[in-house]
C-alpha cells in the first residue's frame, strides 16, 4: 500500500473532489491538474526533503551574533518549495495563485510534512499572507502579502510572551502611536512596539529577503494603562527590514532583535526564537521602538489572528498525522524483514525451525493496525475538514452555513486528536523496532520527538478541551453538536445497509448518544468548574467518536468499490477502531458525567 494510493482514494473515491470543478472558482481544474500538483509536491518532498530529515535534526540552527545559520539542504528545500508555487496555491490567478481547493492544497502539503516536518514548509508564511488578504488594506496586501506568496518574504505569528502562553489576554507588548502623522502612513497607522515575544517559529533566518512578523500588542489608553483582557489586543505588521510602498527594502533595519534560539526536543530544523521588539538594538530614525503598522481596527487583533489560527490548527493536525504515517511506514518495513521468535502453538518452541518475521506475531500486527487506524483516520479527518473549508468558501448558502458550524465543532478535534494519537502511533513504531527503535540509527525516535510538540503549540491539549466542552458544544443551544450527531446518523444509516458494517453502525449510534448524554450531565449543575474539570477526558472521548464516524464513512466507500488489498486493509483498520478503540470512551465519559472531582478537589499539599 503506498501513501499516494491512500491520498488518491480519500480525495477521489471518498470525498469526490473532482465535483468541485462544477464551481466557478475551480472550473479550470480537473483530475489531471490536481494530480500534477500532487506529483510535483511528492517529487520535491522525495528529492529535497526526505534525504535531509536527519540533517535538519542534527545540524540545529545556530546564531553567530548577527545571523542564524541553517544547513544548505534547508535552503535548497525552501527554494524548491517556493518555486513550486504552493505558497499561493489557493490564491486567485491574478495574484499568481492556482485557485486550488483547500482539500487538494492540504493533501499536496502532506508530502512535505511526511518527508521532513522539521525542515518546515510554508504554512506560517501562507497563513500570514492569507490573514492580510482578509484583514489588511490593499496596500498591506500589495507590499507584504504578495511578496510572501512568491517566497520573497516569509511570515511569522507572534502571540506568545514569556509570561503569557495559553492566556493571551495577559500579553504586555505595548504599541504607541509613532508621531503626529502616524495615521497617515500609506502602509497603515504607524506605531512603535516594545516587548518580548517567546517561542516564535522562523523568527530569524536567512531563507528569505525579509521576515514579516504579525505581532499582537496592546495600545495603552489615555492614562498609559493597558486595557485588560483580549479586548485590548491589536494586530501589527512588523517587518524585520523596513520597506517602501513599492515593496523594495529601504535599507533600514527595524528594531527587532534575536535574544536567543530555543533548543528543542524536535522540529529542530525550524529556528525557534525569543525576539525583543523595540529595545533599541537597531534604533529606527534615531529612536528605539520597532515600527509596526496596524492591521484592521484597534482591539480586534485576536479576532483577526484567529483567521490564521484556524487554518493553522488543521495544518497542525495534518502534520501530526504525517509524522504518524512516517513512523507507520518505517515500522511496517522493519516488521516485514526482522526475524525473531517462532509461532505460538505446536512446534513453536522448536529452535531447529527457522524464526519468523515479527510481522507474523499477532501482537506486532496489533501495533501496526493501531498505527494504521490512527494515522489514516487522522488524515481522513483533516482532509474532511479541509473539504469543509472549501464548502465555506464556495458552497451555496445552506451548505456553507452547515460547513461553518461543523468546522467550529471539529477544529479542536482536528488539532488535538492526531496530536495525541499519532504521537501514540510513533510510540508504537518505536515498540515495533524494539531496542533499535530507541536508537538514532533508525528514524522512528525522531518522529516521536517531532510529534511531541503538537499537543503543546497552537493551543495546548487542555486549552482545546476547554474550548470544546466550554464553548463549542454549548454554543447556539448545542446546535453544533446536534448537527454533528445528524451527520453521524446519516453515515450510520448508510453503513447499516452493508452487512459487514451494520454492527459498527449500531456502535456509532450508541457512542454518539452517550456523548450527548455526557455533555448534558457535565453541565447539569451549570457550574463551570464542575463541568470543565474533566474537559480533557471529554475531548478524548469526543475525538474517538468523531474518528469512529470518519472511519465508518470511509469504510462505506471502501466496501462499495471492487475489493483489493488496499481496501481490505482499510476495512480492517475500521474494524480495529471499532473493536479496540471506541469502547474506551465509556471510561472517559464516566468521569465527565459524574463530574468526578478527584483531581479538582485534592488539596495542593497532598500532591
Ligand atoms: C516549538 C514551539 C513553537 C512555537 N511557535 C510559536 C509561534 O510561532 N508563535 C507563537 O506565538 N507561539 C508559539 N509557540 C508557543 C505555544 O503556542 C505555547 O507554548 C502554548 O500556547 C502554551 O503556552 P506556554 O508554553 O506558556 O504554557 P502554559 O500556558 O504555561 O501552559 C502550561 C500547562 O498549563 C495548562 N494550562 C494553562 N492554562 C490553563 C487553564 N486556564 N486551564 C487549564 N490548564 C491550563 C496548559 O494546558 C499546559 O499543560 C510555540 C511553542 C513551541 C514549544
Amino acid at each position: 500500500m503506498s501513501y499516494r494510493r491512500t491520498v488518491d482514494f480519500l480525495l477521489h473515491d471518498w470525498l469526490g473532489v473532482a465535483s468541485l470543478r462544477e464551481r466557478a472558482r475551480f472550473a479550470d481544474h480537473s483530475r489531471e491538474t490536481f494530480d500534477s500538483v500532487l506529483d510535483t509536491c511528492e517529487r520535491i518532498a522525495r528529492e529535497k526533503y526526505a534525504p535531509f530529515n536527519r540533517v535538519a535534526d542534527t545540524e540545529e540552527p545556530w546564531f553567530d551574533g548577527e545571523k542564524v545559520h541553517l544547513p544548505q539542504s534547508s535552503h535548497d528545500a525552501a527554494e524548491a518549495f517556493f518555486g513550486s508555487g504552493m505558497l499561493a496555491a489557493a490564491q486567485d490567478y491574478e495574484l499568481g495563485g492556482m485557485q486550488l481547493p483547500c482539500v487538494v492544497e492540504m493533501a499536496a502539503n502532506s508530502f512535505f510534512a511526511k518527508a521532513a516536518i522539521g525542515i518546515g514548509g510554508g504554512m506560517l508564511t501562507s497563513g500570514n499572507a492569507n490573514l492580510l488578504m482578509a484583514h489588511g488594506t490593499p496596500m498591506q496586501q500589495e507590499v507584504f502579502a504578495k511578496n510572501e506568496f512568491t517566497g520573497r518574504f516569509s511570515g511569522t505569528m507572534c502571540l506568545s510572551e514569556p509570561q503569557a502562553g495559553s492566556s493571551l489576554s495577559d500579553i504586555v507588548t505595548r504599541a504607541t502611536p509613532d508621531g503626529a502623522d502616524h495615521v497617515s502612513d500609506p502602509l497603515g497607522p504607524r506605531y512603535r512596539l516594545r516587548g518580548n515575544k517567546m517561542w516564535i517559529s522562523n523568527g530569524e533566518h536567512e531563507l528569505t529577503e525579509n521576515i514579516v512578523h504579525l505581532v499582537l500588542a496592546k495600545i495603552p489608553d489615555a492614562d498609559g494603562q493597558l486595557v485588560p483582557g483580549t479586548r485590548g489586543i491589536s494586530l501589527f505588521i512588523v517587518p524585520k527590514k523596513l520597506v517602501g510602498v513599492d515593496g523594495a527594502l529601504t535599507g533600514e533595519r527595524n528594531d527587532v532583535s534575536l535574544a536567543g534560539l530555543n533548543h528543542k526536543l524536535g522540529y529542530r530544523g525550524i529556528p525557534n526564537t525569543l525576539l525583543n521588539f523595540g529595545e533599541g538594538r537597531y534604533p529606527v530614525r534615531g529612536a528605539a521602538g520597532a515600527i509596526g503598522y496596524l492591521v484592521g481596527q484597534p482591539g480586534q487583533g485576536l479576532r483577526a489572528m484567529f483567521h490564521m489560527m484556524n487554518e493553522a490548527r488543521i495544518a497542525v493536525g495534518l502534520g501530526a498525522a504525517m509524522l504518524g504515517f512516517a513512523g507507520y511506514e518505517a515500522s511496517l518495513e522493519y516488521a516485514k524483514s526482522r526475524p525473531q521468535g517462532r509461532p505460538i502453538g505446536p512446534g513453536g518452541k522448536d529452535a531447529s525451525k527457522p524464526q519468523v518475521r515479527i510481522i507474523e506475531h499477532a501482537d506486532v500486527r496489533r501495533m501496526l493496525l493501531a498505527q494504521k487506524s490512527y494515522c489514516e483516520g487522522a488524515l481522513a479527518l483533516e482532509l474532511y475538514c479541509a473539504r469543509l473549508v472549501d464548502e465555506l468558501h464556495t458552497g451555496v448558502d445552506d451548505a456553507r452555513a452547515r460547513a461553518s458550524v461543523l468546522l467550529e465543532v471539529l477544529t479542536p478535534i482536528a488539532k488535538s486528536w492526531p496530536s495525541e494519537w499519532c504521537l501514540e502511533a510513533n510510540s508504537l513504531a518505536i515498540q515495533v523496532l524494539g531496542g533499535y527503535g530507541y536508537t538514532r540509527d533508525f528514524p522512528v525516535e525522531q518522529y516521536w520527538r517531532d510529534n511531541r510538540l503538537n499537543m503543546i503549540h497552537e493551543g495546548t491539549h487542555g486549552i482545546q478541551a476547554l474550548d470544546l466542552l466550554g464553548r463549542k458544544v454549548v454554543m447556539d443551544g448545542g446546535g453544533g453538536l446536534a448537527l454533528l450527531r445528524s451527520a453521524m446518523a446519516a453515515t450510520a444509516a448508510r453503513a447499516a445497509a452493508i452487512d459487514s458494517l451494520a454492527g459498527h453502525a449500531q456502535a456509532l449510534g450508541a457512542a454518539a448518544d452517550h456523548l450527548v448524554v455526557a455533555t448534558r450531565a457535565a453541565w447539569a449543575t451549570g457550574v463551570a468548574d464542575e463541568a470543565l474539570a474533566n474537559a480533557t477526558p471529554y475531548l478524548q472521548a469526543f475525538g474517538h467518536v468523531v474518528l469512529a464516524w470518519i472511519w465508518l464513512d470511509v469504510a462505506v466507500c471502501a466496501a462499495r468499490l471492487p475489493s483489493d488489498d488496499t481496501l481490505v486493509g482499510k476495512l480492517a483498520a475500521c474494524r480495529y477502531f471499532f473493536h479496540y478503540e471506541l469502547p474506551r470512551i465509556d471510561a472517559w465519559l464516566g468521569v465527565v458525567e459524574r463530574r468526578d472531582d478527584t483531581c479538582r478537589m485534592l488539596a495542593e499539599e497532598c500532591f
